[in-house]
């Protein structure tokens, strides 16, 4: 017993001494020790993650300089699948809050998000779902069998504003010191989203009734189409599933015939050519890009939601009154 003390003693020793050497030796890591307790300007602002692109935007226009947001999937990547990086990881396990889609955007219950929150020191109880309180929409699966929650529900404005009520009100419950910004902040921005809803509505009936018919690569707008209006034609139901299949071509194409599209569209974030090989067949053409799984990179059109929700409204309305 003795003997164990005293050896524990003297590597306690060892260890010590190694550490402060350690210390002495590399001012490197020391200064940057100092760095980290220094967060400048931006101490006492709520740590932010968001799920993607869309989120990322949101959370920053309701949160301004109150928040600092890291956001997981960039520009580029689909959200349905996603495999985070280190530093995500790091990121989750400091955050004070997290903004996520829900509906099965991120995978659902077994998918990558889960996956992140479970895998890290994070809690369910600081992870908001925008959504909550959306009334999910349904695709079917390949086969036909299956029936899955339709995630593409912030393609409608109307979506959009529950989103950010949402977002206003995980703000407040985190930070709630700053209700009164976070209040004020979160009504000019959902007013404009009203004001997108009406322009959606206006632009919408001036199609003629017969030319209402939006044809996508993915089936993203159906909340959009249903609320508005719209009949819907797609080539595959969900990015996560088989794209371009020659029976989902020709299914496309019987769809053409039958309703007679003025033109066809395709999305920014989806592989082009099964939705051209349905135009050189079908004898439609496509009409322009539209936005669907993330917003443009910075600079480009649509590098807001606002931006993205007015520029595919604006493609929509040209597109399909663009043959009278
Ligand atoms: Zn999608």
């Amino acid at each position: 017993m003795k003997l164990n003390k005293v050896i524990k003693i003297i590597f306690a020793n060892v260890f010590i001494a190694l550490f402060l050497i350690g210390c002495n030796t590399d001012p490197a890591s020391t200064e940057e020790v100092i760095d980290e307790e220094k967060p400048a300007s931006e101490e006492g602002a709520l740590e932010v993650i968001t799920s993607f692109t869309l989120l990322e935007d949101m959370a920053t226009e309701i949160g301004g300089d109150y928040i600092n947001v890291y956001n997981l999937v960039p520009t580029g990547t689909d959200p349905h699948e996603y495999s985070p990086l280190p530093d995500d990881i790091k990121a989750v396990s400091n955050a004070d809050m997290l903004l996520y889609n829900g509906l099965n955007l991120e995978g659902g219950d077994d998918g990558w998000f889960a996956k992140i929150i479970e895998s890290t020191d994070q809690d369910w109880a600081n992870a908001y779902q925008v959504t909550e309180g959306v009334e999910p929409e349904y695709i079917q699966s390949d086969d036909g069998r299956e029936e899955e929650i339709n995630p593409h529900s912030f393609l409608d404005p109307v979506v959009g504003i529950t989103m950010a009520e949402n977002t206003r009100d995980a703000f407040i419950k985190a930070d709630p010191d700053n209700e009164d910004f976070y209040q004020e902040n979160a009504e000019k921005y959902i007013d404009t989203l009203k004001e997108m809803d009406e322009q959606y509505k206006t632009k919408i009936n001036e199609i003629p009734e017969e030319d209402r018919i939006l044809v996508t690569s993915e089936r993203a707008y159906q909340y959009m189409a249903k609320r508005y209006g719209l009949k819907e034609g797609f080539i595959w139901m969900i990015d996560t599933e088989e794209n371009g299949t020659p029976e989902q071509i020709t299914s496309l194409i019987n769809f053409i015939e039958e309703n007679e599209p003025p033109v066809l569209f395709v999305e920014t974030n989806v592989d082009r050519r099964p939705m051209e090989t349905v135009s050189s067949e079908s004898g439609v053409e496509i009409f322009g890009e539209l936005y669907s799984d993330e917003i443009g990179e910075p600079g480009e059109e649509g590098d807001t939601y606002l931006k993205y929700l007015q520029y595919n409204i604006d493609v929509i309305y040209e597109g399909l009154t663009s043959k009278e």
